[in-house]
């Protein structure tokens, strides 16, 4: 379970990705570090080794007899001055020890297989490392003392190197501290590092399963400006938009339960009406004008339900045809007179001549008609006047309807096109009618504008694309 954590957590990914490399290749720079040293120190002793058996047998090439060779190499292996650092052996031809610079008989700790190695060499010289039995690792160089009429054969010169593997012991000591050093500095700002990112998101993702809830009352802290600040901006400006949505929502369905509730409690009214008094004809005649006239309204509601949920779903389609749309809006006009003449509004319509074709659905367009025009009624009060106008202005229709009704405010303006939104709750209606007239527009190629004062009243103004064909 811990396993499977760490290996879906961003800190296990981090710590097995990045520091698993960072630790490898630390550790690879360390023993590489560590060689590098311990062949400098090496090479560097071999080098100090041969220069120095070099100065002590170049001058016994001025010796050409035996005798003086032989007496030349004692005093020299006797008498060497550095005597604490080196021991100088002379090497009998047939690889005995005949002398040594400390006086010792090193027989019982020296192995002179370094001399038989340096003999079968093709230069005379042989260095090699070798641990004594005593535990200490000395370097040895042999070089062959060649073409000598005397006994000696050959001068080793040995040096301890435990100085060097001290240092080089030292050196690790140090490297491996500065590794750990390096690794726990890595880790601690890495890890506050991947907890600013991990802390935030954890606390964006409760949130937001809170909000898959419903429960939309908590809002995140943007605690930085970068990325991650960003992110829970945008989640907290989700979550108002989800919120308003959703209170939209709620309105939407009282709202349009309420539209629902309204026609049927006047059928039901009327209808109980006209059988209590079935014999009276007068009250049968105008409870079944009343029972058709809100039957019609409620399939009307019914009809933009349906239309909005089809464009939601994107099944909402055109029936294009080439038409005269003066013939709709005349009968948009004419279906509002009447209604709007008992509510005491004039109703103007400024009828042009005539007006260029326009390839659209005849249904559709005359049902954006009736329906900005129900709003310029609807939203007017007793007194006020609704105006129609229609003409051709560069290569497209305009109609233009405005009221001198109650307006709509600045900050209501932009979002009343939009689904469910309703600005005005004092009158009927279910706050998808504009939004869905702006999408029939719209499918047409035109478009759907709406300026408006509050309390002056309101000009909706529709743009509609010239036919060209005919
Ligand atoms: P509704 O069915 O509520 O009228 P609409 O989508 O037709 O829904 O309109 C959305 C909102 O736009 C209305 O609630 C109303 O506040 C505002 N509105 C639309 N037309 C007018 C108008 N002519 N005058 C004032 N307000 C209007």
């Amino acid at each position: 379970m811990l396993k499977k954590r760490i290996h879906g957590s961003i800190t296990g990914r981090w710590l097995v990705n990045s520091m698993g490399i960072v630790l490898a290749v630390l550790l690879v720079v360390d023993v590489l570090a560590l060689v590098i040293f311990s062949n400098y120190y090496a090479n560097a002793a071999e080098q100090n080794l041969t220069t120095k058996l070099e100065s002590v047998i170049s001058p016994l090439s001025r010796y050409q007899t035996a005798s003086g060779l032989a007496s030349e190499i004692e005093s020299t292996v006797t008498e060497f001055d550095e005597k604490e650092k080196y021991e100088l052996i002379a090497i009998s031809t047939s690889g005995e020890v005949l002398l040594t610079s400390s006086g010792f008989e090193p027989s019982d700790w020296l192995d002179l297989g370094g001399y038989e190695k340096a003999l079968d060499s093709s230069d005379g010289e042989y260095c090699e490392t070798l641990t004594l039995s005593s535990g200490e690792k000395v370097m040895c160089y042999t070089v062959i003392l060649s073409s000598n009429q005397s006994e000696y054969g050959a001068l080793m010169l040995l040096t301890s190197i435990d100085l060097i593997d001290n240092q080089i012991f030292r050196i690790g000591v140090v490297l491996s501290i500065s590794l750990l050093a390096i690794i726990l500095l890595m880790l601690f700002a890495g890890l506050s590092f991947v907890r600013s990112i991990v802390v935030p998101v954890r606390q964006m993702c409760d949130i937001s399963k809170k909000y898959a809830e419903g429960d939309f009352r908590e809002r995140i802290d943007p605690k930085t400006s970068d990325e991650i600040g960003e992110l829970a901006e945008s989640i907290n400006y989700m979550a108002t938009e989800l919120e308003n949505s959703d209170k939209v929502k709620n309105e939407f369905i009282s709202s349009v339960s309420h539209e629902l509730r309204t026609p049927l409690t006047a059928i039901k009214g009327w209808s109980e009406t006209a059988l209590e008094m079935s014999d009276d004809p007068e009250t049968i005649q105008k409870a079944m004008k009343v029972i058709t006239g809100e039957t019609e309204r409620l399939s009307e509601m019914v009809e933009e339900l349906l239309d909005f949920s089809r464009i939601e779903d994107g099944r909402f389609t055109l029936n294009r045809e080439t038409c005269d749309i003066l013939a709709e809006l005349g009968e948009a006009v004419l279906i509002y007179g009447e209604r709007a003449k008992s509510l005491g509004i004039k109703l103007e319509y400024f009828e042009p001549e005539m007006l260029p074709f326009v390839y659209g659905d005849r249904a559709r367009l005359r049902q954006v008609f009736i329906n900005i025009i129900d709003n310029a009624v609807k939203y007017t009060n007793s007194g006020g006047t609704v105006s129609v106008e229609a003409f051709e202005k560069n290569k497209e229709i305009v109609v233009l309807i405005s009221d001198t009704g109650v307006g709509i405010a600045p900050q209501d303006l932009p979002k009343v096109k939009t689904k469910f939104y309703k600005a005005n709750h004092t009158r009927r209606g279910s706050g998808i009618g504009l939004a869905v007239a702006n999408e029939i527009v719209e499918m047409h190629g035109g478009n759907l504008t709406i300026n408006s004062e509050l309390g002056k009243g309101t000009t909706v103004r529709i743009t509609l694309p010239i036919t060209e064909q005919f």
